[in-house]
């Protein structure tokens, strides 16, 4: 058994964390003493050596609730948190993801970081410019800690027809604005092609922040997981409720199962109208970004044409 003092600080548990992950002590082998503030630390232990430089790559995610969990007042915290660091190196990297697993509940509750969802931020009997502005400040799940800034929908209340998107892309990000990106010029020119004017339209998205993984300089789009969707409802919920549009028109496969529900099959049911809660004509079709992501000139135009169809039907309702 290693027992190990630490400062009660994240960078001093980091870096007895990397000496001890460098000499292979698992987790079972250490015992972990805090030091008061100013105190010596005990004789009966050995000093902390240096950490070793470089050493294992960790997702940033880690780092992000390790250094929350570190100011928690259980003492247990630094043990939960090389456990994780332990098991991400060893065992499973993507153990962060794991919502069943009993360690990460831990280290979530530690960091205060359950997700409980937008609900409450949600202000009750709020106009949509109150919304927006509420919606700037959420955080409800992890997505907006790497993302730019919140992107809440855009058009009039009093809008018939509403569209839902998956989530803001890296343009619309930037920009604070949904579908303003190359997925942005697609919808644009279909709307056009319809005649429909963006300016009497409501556009927002199931998850109002970005998620994506960094290759490079490149922000590469992910898709939000089923409990993202959850978190973000609220706020869409809201939108819709306000709004109370005639015509709902969900773009994409994540959309439309936040409407229609998970068992939604896009392609087999897209291009048809069907009461919902929400709107007495809700529809799904593709989401502008399909047609980009089309292999070639061909698939890009059949995905086109198929989006131009259904949206002819969206127009004439
Ligand atoms: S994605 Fe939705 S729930 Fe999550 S922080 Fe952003 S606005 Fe809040």
């Amino acid at each position: 058994m290693r027992t190990v003092e630490i400062a009660p600080s994240f960078e001093d548990w980091q870096a007895a964390a990397r000496t001890l992950l460098h000499d292979g002590v698992p987790p079972a082998e250490v015992r972990w003493r805090e030091t008061a503030h100013g105190e010596q630390r005990s004789l009966l232990t050995e000093p902390a050596p240096p950490p070793p430089s470089g050493g294992a790559r960790v997702p940033r995610k880690f780092l992000d609730l390790a250094r929350e969990a570190a100011v928690a007042a259980d003492p247990t915290r630094w043990q939960v948190l090389y456990e994780v660091l332990w098991r991400l190196v060893h065992e499973n990297r993507d153990l962060l993801d794991a919502e069943g697993d009993p360690t990460m509940r831990r280290l979530k509750a530690l960091s205060k970081r359950e997700g409980e969802g937008a609900a409450e931020f949600v202000p009750p009997g709020a106009s949509l410019a109150e919304l927006r502005a509420a919606a700037a400040k959420c955080t409800g799940c992890d997505l907006y800690r790497h993302a730019t800034q919140t992107v809440f929908g855009l058009g009039p209340a009093d809008a018939r027809i509403v569209f839902v998107g998956e989530q803001p892309g890296d343009q619309e990000d930037r920009k604070g604005a949904p579908f303003v990106g190359p997925a942005g010029e697609v919808f644009d020119r279909v709307l056009a092609e319809v005649g429909l004017a963006r300016t009497r339209l409501y556009v927002t998205n199931a998850v109002k922040h970005f998620k994506f993984v960094e290759k490079g300089k490149r922000r590469i789009h992910q898709t939000p997981r089923m409990s993202e969707l959850t978190a973000c409802r609220p706020w869409l919920e809201a939108e819709l409720a306000l709004i109370k549009p005639g015509v709902l028109v969900c773009l994409g496969a994540t959309a439309a199962h936040a409407v229609f529900g998970a068992d939604f099959r896009l392609m087999k049911d897209r291009g048809r109208f069907a009461p919902t809660r929400w709107a007495d004509k809700t529809i799904a079709t593709l989401h502008p970004s399909a047609v980009l992501r089309g292999e070639d000139e061909t698939q890009q135009a059949r995905l086109y044409g198929i989006l131009l169809e259904d949206l002819r039907l969206v127009a004439g309702a």
